[in-house]
């Protein structure tokens, strides 16, 4: 509920792991009128903001745009390749994973969900040797797809997904690849070509940096080909008649016009910067919040190192301390948002999200508050995390987010 009554100086810091900030800049793009979603002007929109979406993806192939949240680009995945009764197999990376797990229940897919007991595998990346394991077991080929999450928000750990795809072919199995990529996407590094991806998923609210609202599907010829022969009742859905209309720029129903200008603006400012240069922005950013949390002698949620995550860092509590109440010190005394733990780390960790329109004194800013908060909250601090950030950032200047640093 807004508080019309209360109005706090500054702005409301926005770290949760998306919906990242807004920049003005789009803001300002989605407040142009809206125009004829049918008419000339349109189709020219349509045009540059599908191609410019196929650069991120890295694809030469087609991307599909829904007016749906993340959520939904992951049941176009499904429904469009698969057919009820199909098995899946999927792998638990976290909150995510669990809930893409249980949306192919839901549409009657048979998922096998590999991962380690309880929570342990929340800390860990996807490991491609048990997926290579199980799919060479698969002689018949009853399996018809992996499923893996690439940047799992609710851990902060990133796995590799060239590695899957190697680990797929090295079993010689003819799944489809889908993968995860709605937060992963604009923030770290992503091929769908290069790694063999046949679904790749994103949404809107993470590294592209919009209000949720739109997600992607990024397609593979072998995934159009699948479609022909899926069973699963679609319609809205549906990318066959999508792919007909965007060819010239079109849609099969209503698009959310003004997001599409957010999209084309936020095409604009990640060619400016650079993509390359994004992730490195992200990279330089996800070492100093992990000084930091190193710093106050916490535990960063994700333990592998090669799998930490550059959009945003889990921190575990301490034992005894309820995470929840340490985001609502922080949430009242300075009015930030971090994320919450969620599913079976629920309470045990918060996550700070350094994704999207995030730079060097935005992170330091977060970084306080979660300082002051943790003080606050009489968890017992080794050091300082602001100072160890401020340290990371000053040495490591390389891909800093200022042409002229
Ligand atoms: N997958 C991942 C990795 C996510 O981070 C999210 C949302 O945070 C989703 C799926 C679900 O997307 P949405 O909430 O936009 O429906």
């Amino acid at each position: 509920m807004l508080k019309l009554d209360f109005h706090p100086a500054g702005r409301h810091f926005l770290h949760i792991p998306g919906p990242s900030p807004v920049p003005d800049r789009l803001l300002r793009a989605m407040s142009y009128p809206t125009i004829d979603h049918r008419g000339p002007e349109f189709g020219a929109l349509g045009l540059k903001v599908l191609a410019g979406m196929q650069k991120i993806f890295k694809t030469r192939h087609p991307v599909v745009i829904y007016p749906a949240s993340g959520t939904g680009a992951w049941e176009a995945a499904l429904a469009n390749t698969l057919s009820p009764g199909d098995r899946v197999l999927m792998y638990e990376t976290g909150q995510f994973a669990t809930l893409w797990k249980k949306m192919a229940e839901a549409l009657g897919l048979q998922p096998e969900f590999l991962g380690l007991p309880g929570a342990e595998g929340w800390r860990r990346a996807v490991d491609p040797a048990r997926i290579e394991e199980r799919l060479r077991q698969d002689a018949g080929h009853e399996i018809k797809a992996v499923c893996v999450v690439h940047n799992e928000t609710s851990t902060g750990v990133t796995s590799d997904i060239a590695a899957v795809r190697r680990a797929i072919d090295a079993a010689g199995h003819p799944a489809l690849f889908m993968v995860d990529t709605i937060s992963g996407l604009a923030a770290a590094d992503y091929r769908h070509d290069e790694w063999g991806v046949d679904v790749s998923v994103s949404g809107s609210q993470k590294g592209l940096m919009l209000p949720p609202g739109i997600s992607f599907n990024a397609l593979s010829p072998r995934a159009i080909e699948a479609g022909r022969g899926s069973r699963m009742p679609r319609s809205f859905w549906n990318w066959h008649e999508m792919l007909e209309m965007n060819k010239t720029g079109y849609f099969p129903y209503t698009p959310s016009t003004n997001l599409l200008y957010a999209l084309h603006e936020s095409l604009d400012m990640i060619q400016e910067e650079g993509l390359e240069q994004v992730f490195a922005r992200h990279r330089r950013l996800g070492e100093a919040c992990r000084q930091a949390v190193r710093a106050w002698g916490l535990e960063i949620q994700c333990l592998d190192e090669a799998a930490y995550s550059p959009i945003l860092t889990g921190v575990v509590m301490p034992e005894g301390v309820d995470a929840d109440a340490v985001r609502k010190v922080i949430l009242e005394r300075f009015d930030m948002s971090l994320g919450a733990g969620l599913g079976k780390v629920r309470g045990r960790m918060f996550r700070i999200g350094h994704l999207g329109d995030c730079n060097d004194l935005t992170l330091m800013a977060a970084l306080a508050g979660c300082e002051m908060g943790l003080a606050l909250s009489g968890v017992k601090l080794a050091g300082s995390g602001v100072q160890a950030a401020m340290a990371s950032l000053q040495e490591n200047r390389g891909g800093a987010s200022l042409k002229a640093a």
